[in-house]
């Protein structure tokens, strides 16, 4: 239909691409997926296969993107995003947050379509301010193991103002806190899968450090809702959206033991290098300008992403790519 909203979303299979997908399938728009499948997979978009209102493109962002037809929207949330995921493929990760956004605001410009790019609270690193707000510049190793993605990300900032400032390009900048639910990769490294996975195979759960260190975890429909609006409205400078329910790791893998009842206990291991200490988005400019605020408790979130991870064949619960943390612990 000639009316149809047209949105490309790189990295469609990945966790957050494809609950993305999912939305604005729903709303009636025509979505063209891309990703190159690296830490993307396709079980999380297959059902989305038959709809006519969908295509998937087997494409790598961080190369020229062709894209036929008008095109209204592009959401750009290509980038491995886990710890272990960005040591294993460093150059891709800095080339999908520096080539790859440079592609789509091209692509943006000549299309006129306006983009929105998935930033992330890597952007403040170890933050010297708590809780986080947009204001604050952050502290950031760009030399460390994590250095590729949080300077990869604010270059992805840069480019994308630069683009907004100096060409016109709409643009919408959105700051994701830690994120979790159904679809996460159950051996990504990252901590609720992590534990989950542990439990559900019978292991202790491995608490990196002392488990002092704060995050707060948002439920992925929390999260869709959020930039659903960010990306409607008409605000270019960055946003944060996560929730505020701040926690310890180590009450976080209480949690976890006693929503699957595992006999399991705790061990500790090194804190990998430059493992921020603390994470708490101040959301106060998502209440006002986009009146958004997460709905979904932990408890609530926690039961149904442990109802999809239960749900995952024994095949994939026990292939486990090597977790290969010890590359970046401090010795
Ligand atoms: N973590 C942990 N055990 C694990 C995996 C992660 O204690 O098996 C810790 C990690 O060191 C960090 C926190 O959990 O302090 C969140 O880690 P994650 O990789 O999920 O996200 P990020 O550090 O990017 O917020």
């Amino acid at each position: 239909m000639q009316n149809t909203k047209r949105i490309l979303i790189t990295g469609a299979a990945g966790f957050l691409g494809s609950h993305l997908c999912d939305r604005f399938v729903k709303e009636g728009y025509h979505v063209i997926a891309m990703d190159n499948l690296i830490t993307g997979r396709l079980k999380n978009i297959e059902h989305l296969f038959h709809l006519e209102n969908f295509e998937f493109y087997n494409h790598d962002v961080s190369k020229f993107i062709h894209v036929p037809g008008k095109l209204d929207y592009i959401l750009h949330f290509a980038s491995p995003a886990s710890p272990i995921d960005y040591l294993k493929i460093p150059i891709q990760t800095l080339k999908v947050g520096s080539l790859g956004i440079h592609n789509c605001l091209g692509l943006a410009r000549v299309k006129n379509a306006r983009v929105l790019i998935a930033s992330t609270s890597e952007i403040y690193g170890d933050p010297l301010v708590h809780p986080q707000t947009e204001d604050y510049w952050g502290n950031v190793n760009p030399v460390g193991p994590r250095g590729v993605y949080d300077e990869a990300k604010r270059f992805q900032e840069a480019i994308t103002m630069a683009y907004h400032t100096y060409h016109g390009v709409e643009t919408r900048i959105v700051r994701i806190f830690n994120t979790y639910g159904p679809r996460m990769r159950l051996n990504d490294g990252r901590v609720l899968p992590a534990f989950i996975g542990q439990a559900l195979r019978g292991e202790d759960l491995t608490i990196f450090g002392d488990g002092s260190q704060t995050r707060s975890f948002c439920y992925v429909d929390d999260l869709v809702e959020g930039i659903y609006r960010l990306l409607l409205s008409d605000y270019a400078q960055p946003v944060n959206i996560g929730n505020p329910d701040e926690i310890t790791i180590k009450q976080f893998a209480d949690e976890i033991i006693k929503l699957t009842n595992t006999t399991q206990k705790v061990v500790y291991h090194d804190l990998p290098v430059n493992d921020p200490k603390q994470r708490q988005p101040d959301i106060t400019k998502a209440k006002e300008i986009l009146k958004w605020e997460p709905k979904v408790n932990r408890a609530e979130g926690l039961k149904i992403t442990y109802e999809y991870f239960k749900g995952l064949s024994s095949e994939e619960l026990h292939h486990k790519e090597h977790n290969n943390f010890e590359k970046y612990i401090i010795k």
